[in-house]
């Protein structure tokens, strides 16, 4: 938890309040034996019986104390730990958020939700119980010990030879299950994912029959969960029983060494009725004790995942651009370029090309090739690992996250469509008003089917877009890209769900209209870049050919194979 200090900080006075109020209830309840004890030495003494109403009505002021001031404290300890829960996740969130792609794919979606869902739960759980029983348990615990004490000591002393053995067994149980815990944690990422990836897949998985296969993937990581839950439980199972065994050995203890006290007028019946009470409050202490310490390994495991996350670095910082620009420069430059995702192999080598402003670039080639890279890079959504991507003759290192990405105008490989209406997908939460919208649809050629909706711009858009056709969704994404107006165009594979004459239009409808734009092209099919001013035809991160069309049929034995298969002849179809 230490290292979430900050977080707690602010509300340490409430905190130091709330344990105040539930001290003062520890207290009321220390006192309920202690007057119950009055009752039966004194209110028995003959013409003593008011006593037993004074007594009496002080019991039940101290139940009556102890049971308001802990609703007090437990509802304060609610609160603070809500607002201290609340920030964290809300940092947390934000934090996942600026993460770069690299440190989300080392990171991995799944945890990331389960950081912010189960972990900041566990945190929360500890921050309200631990206030509660962290100073209720300790407080009765002592407390007690001193009340038997002042009562009588020798037998409160047959009491407390037995505390440090069960010290040492919760110290012993709480050390052995803290890596459980944190293991269990880690198997729960596994099993978030298998869900995610199950609930992401469903109609795949109906389609190809896999459902016996998922419910067996699922299977294999519920049993692996509840294998290291059941060892965990199995460990801390052990606390109860041998912290009641070893204080119900210390009642037989108290009672038979009491009983002869007694007999030899060393004690009352009296203190040894109050000293069970206490025994059973002792009891409960002691096992609150151990709860605690419990849940603090727990949650101490999962202050850390949060922790771990909060605490990353900043990655892509904007780095001080030296040297000066020379002009005239071209609009976007790719200079050796060579890029890894995971540091095994490249993704993307020695990459050159440049492109002036208002030009096309088209990129071709197979699945996995690096395509969609390309753009990565230019969008410096990862860093190349050598040489540099120019803008404007500026590395796009240099530039602030803002000021770059508001250069673009982008539709990637299966974008994301949120729920709203299908103005707001266009917009997307920027600044953009209805002429610019509608006319952006218009130029993906959206305009036909959202005007066939019953609320046009204002109809209903499903999470995911699920309630849109393929080819819709694709017109909405490349809409929101253009309706900015960028500087720069980027469309990956934005058209494959378009039939021919619809992708014909949509470059016609660029050309007229976006003419200032420079533009990137990812397609599957050459009658969408040939166009194009520049065509890159990749293969395994490599370019096996650039150029325009032209050049490419005679030079670039791949592309001419292409053609061939997709024109039929080679030349324009
Ligand atoms: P497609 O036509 O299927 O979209 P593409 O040419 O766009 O393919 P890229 O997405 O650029 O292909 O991927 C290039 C290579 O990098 C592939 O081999 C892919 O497996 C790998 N790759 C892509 N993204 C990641 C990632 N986040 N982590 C690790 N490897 C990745
Ligand atoms: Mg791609």
């Amino acid at each position: 938890m230490g290292r979430l200090k900050s977080y707690i900080r602010p509300h340490y006075l409430y905190i130091a309040f709330t344990m105040i109020v539930k001290l003062g209830g520890a207290v009321a309840e220390l006192f309920v034996p202690f007057f119950m004890e009055r009752i039966l030495s004194e209110g028995v003494e003959p013409g003593q019986q008011h006593r037993i109403f004074i007594y009496g009505g002080l019991m039940l002021l101290c139940a009556g104390l102890c049971l308001f001031m802990n609703i007090s404290a437990n509802r304060m300890s609610a609160v603070s730990s809500g607002r201290i829960t609340r920030k964290i996740r809300s940092d947390l969130f934000a934090k996942l958020n600026s993460l770069s792609a690299r440190q989300m794919d080392e990171l991995t979606v799944p945890s990331a939700e389960s950081r912010l869902t189960s972990d900041t739960y566990r945190v929360n759980e500890f921050l309200a119980r631990g206030q509660r029983l962290g100073i209720r348990a300790p407080i009765l615990l002592v407390g007690g010990v001193v009340m038997m004490l002042t009562m009588d000591a020798m037998l409160a002393l047959v009491l407390i030879a037995l505390l440090p053995f069960i010290g040492l067994s919760v110290y012993l149980i709480t050390k052995k299950s803290i890596p459980l815990y944190t293991r269990e944690q880690s198997i729960l990422d596994g099993m978030v994912r298998v869900v995610q990836e199950n609930i992401t897949g469903v109609r795949v998985i109906k389609a190809l029959s896999k459902t016996e296969y998922e419910k067996a993937r699922f299977e294999k990581v519920n049993d692996e969960l509840t294998k290291t839950d059941t060892k965990a439980g199995a460990v801390t199972s052990l606390n109860n029983p041998i912290a009641s065994l070893i204080l119900n050995l210390g009642l037989t203890a108290v009672v038979v060494v009491g009983a002869f006290r007694v007999a030899g007028k060393g004690t009352e019946t009296s203190v040894i009725v109050a000293f069970l009470q206490y025994f059973v409050m002792i009891l409960n202490a002691m096992l609150g004790v151990t709860r605690i310490f419990i849940m603090a390994s727990r949650s101490t495991a999962s202050a850390h995942r949060v922790a771990d996350v909060l605490e990353l670095p900043p990655d892509l910082v904007p780095a001080l651009f030296e040297g000066e620009v020379p002009s005239p420069v071209p609009h976007i430059e790719f200079r050796d370029v060579s890029f890894s995702y995971t540091g095994v192999g490249e993704n993307i080598s020695h990459l050159s090309f440049k492109l002036e402003r208002g030009q096309t670039l088209g990129i071709l080639g197979a699945t996995g090739s690096g395509k969609s890279t390309v753009i990565n890079l230019l969008m410096r959504i990862y860093d190349a690992a050598s040489g540099a991507v120019l803008i404007n003759g500026r590395d796009v290192r240099s530039y602030e996250k803002d000021e770059l990405k508001a250069m673009f105008g982008a539709a990637f490989q299966n974008d994301f469509i949120a729920e709203g209406t299908i103005g707001d997908n266009i917009r997307f939460f920027r600044d953009i008003d209805g002429a610019a919208v509608a006319s952006a649809a218009g130029d993906a050629q959206a305009s036909e089917f959202i005007s066939q909706k019953q609320h046009g711009m204002d109809a209903p858009v499903a999470a995911r877009g699920n309630n849109l056709s393929g080819g819709q969704k694709q017109r909405l994404l490349i809409a929101r890209a253009l309706a900015s107006d960028p500087e720069i165009l980027v469309l990956d594979d934005a058209s494959s769900a378009l039939d021919y004459r619809t992708d014909a239009e949509l470059r016609r409808a660029l050309r007229k209209h976006h003419t200032k734009a420079t533009t990137v092209l990812i397609a599957q099919r050459i009658s969408s870049i040939q166009h194009a001013d520049l065509i890159l035809v990749l293969d395994d991160g490599k370019v096996l050919g650039s150029g325009r069309h032209d050049e490419l049929l005679k030079n670039c034995a791949e592309y001419r194979l292409i053609a061939q298969t997709q024109m039929g002849t080679g030349e324009e179809a």
